[in-house]
């Protein structure tokens, strides 16, 4: 596809299948997904933005949004179409007196914990650095902090959209009110958000640890986990109790590395010293690994960095409690995963302050008590049905003591899960939010929400 007259009026860079950075800009997290769009426009501002949806509507290019590249589906992505690739809009600026953060579209986490680290203020962002604040934060923003902070999007003061028209749109609690309300989980659905502005919360220290066991002591480990949270944990009590392959570094003992281990992932918004006291019935069962560190908490965002290029299946469960039965079947199927592999089979404590906003925004199932999330990253596609089949296999085991309720974000097929993602009458809301702003469907790659039908 030409550029054609876009060229004389785009400030980024247009790159098409002739042009030698194509294999690069349109490769993505998940390496499963192989698209070709027919352009690459990595914007530089919003004018660009603006203009390349306006030349996407002249030569009817499907759209896709592309910022960190690591939705699962690869909804970043468009074959034949146009990518409107965010990357360039990187910029972070924080006002610690004010404590805001104004992030362009285009930002990782890292750019936004980096520029927010130096002055002790943090936002719930995801669990690891590479993924982009606003696709994360557009689908609702699940992280270590989200017990203390609610989600990344309970924390949105504003967003500012480029919409399918090429109209410029700022919505917060007093402008376009209704709008800003479908954007905390339906957020990819309306236009491309060039500049999002987060409320920042005080994070004087932050405390780290990777704790490993042979696989064999899961149960117990999962058991003190259950407890700590039963007997009401703290809210600055984040990260996972999971199994992994052992990494091979130093602080991982010889035995457990390249084999499956069970694990509790620590982030705890604090000092060591009550992060170790938080803990300290799992700390009895004398794990290896990386001990309770205090560390900055944009490092410890990096800490479980997955790598890009390996093969993605993801899925996951909202779970209303975690009886025996449940934690059982829970730690069998931990067996099923391909081993070795950076894949993770995890369960995140809910609760805390992620129930407080449940009722105001589309994400509304916050009563979960757990979520079990296996998230598959391997590499011989000869792996392809037992990655896939232990993914989906967890969460139908585990369907009897689901909410019914899922997080799109965790999800590699969504198309047919909106339903049990926003519930009914918040999709219908959703529908109508979008018949305003979107009424074409332009935005129809990610977690489509399609536009209310006039009567
Ligand atoms: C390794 C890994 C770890 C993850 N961890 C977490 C986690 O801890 N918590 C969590 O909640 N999710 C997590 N996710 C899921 C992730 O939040 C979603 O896949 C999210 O959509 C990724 O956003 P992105 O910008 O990186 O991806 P992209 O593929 O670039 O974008 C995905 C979609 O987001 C939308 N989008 C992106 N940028 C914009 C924009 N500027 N304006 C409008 N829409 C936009 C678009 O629809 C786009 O297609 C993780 C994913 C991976 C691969």
């Amino acid at each position: 596809m030409e550029a054609g007259n876009l060229r004389e009026r785009f400030e980024g860079e247009l790159i098409g299948p002739e042009d030698a950075p194509y294999e690069e800009a349109r490769a993505i997290f998940n390496s499963m997904i192989d698209r070709r769009p027919a352009l690459i426009a990595q914007c530089e501002t919003a004018t660009d933005v603006a203009a390349a949806l306006e030349h996407a509507r002249e030569h009817e290019l499907e759209v896709a949004i592309r910022s960190g590249g690591h939705s699962v589906t690869g909804a970043g992505l468009s074959e034949g179409g146009m990518v409107i690739d965010m990357r360039r809009m990187s910029a972070v600026n924080v006002d610690p007196a004010a404590r805001t953060a104004t992030v362009q579209g285009g930002a990782t986490w890292s750019d936004f914990d980096r520029a927010t680290q130096p002055h002790g203020l943090t936002s719930t962002g995801g669990r690891v650095s590479t993924t982009g604040v606003a696709g994360l934060t557009l689908g609702g923003g699940s992280g270590w902090l989200e017990r203390r902070y609610g989600l990344a999007c309970d924390n949105l003061e504003s967003v500012t959209l480029v919409t399918a028209d090429g109209r410029t749109v700022t919505a917060s609690e007093s402008d376009n009110a209704e709008l800003f309300w479908g954007l905390h989980g339906g957020g990819s659905n309306f236009g491309v958000a060039t500049e999002l502005v987060f409320r920042l919360q005080p994070l004087p220290a932050a405390t780290f640890a990777l704790l490993l066991w042979p696989a064999e002591a899961g149960p117990e480990v999962g058991r003190r986990y259950r407890e700590l949270f039963e007997a009401g944990a703290p809210d600055e009590l984040g990260g996972a109790f999971a199994y992994i392959t052992g990494p091979p570094e130093e602080f991982v003992p010889e035995h457990l590395q390249n084999e499956l281990v069970s694990g509790v992932v620590l982030v705890y918004a604090g000092g060591e010293q009550e992060a170790r006291d938080a803990i300290a019935p799992i700390l009895e069962l004398e794990p290896a690994g990386l001990q309770p560190t205090e560390m900055p908490y944009s490092e410890i965002q990096c800490a479980i960095d997955d790598p890009p290029g390996y093969r993605n299946y993801w899925s996951a469960e909202h779970l209303a409690s975690l009886p025996d039965e449940a934690l059982e079947i829970f730690c069998r199927r931990a067996e099923d995963m391909v081993v070795p592999s950076p894949s993770q089979h995890i369960l995140f404590p809910w609760g805390g302050a992620l129930g407080a906003q449940g009722a105001r925004w589309p994400i509304p199932h916050r009563d979960a008590s757990y979520v079990a999330h296996p998230l598959g990253l391997w590499e011989d596609p000869a792996d392809d049905e037992q990655a896939r089949a232990w993914a989906r296999g967890l969460c139908e085991d585990l369907r009897p003591f689901s909410t019914g309720a899922v997080y799109l974000n965790f999800e590699s097929a969504s198309e047919d899960r909106l339903e049990a993602g926003f519930g009914r009458e918040n999709l219908d809301r959703l529908a109508a939010v979008k018949a305003e702003y979107d009424p074409e469907n332009v935005f129809h790659l990610h977690h489509n929400i399609k536009p209310l039908q006039p009567a």
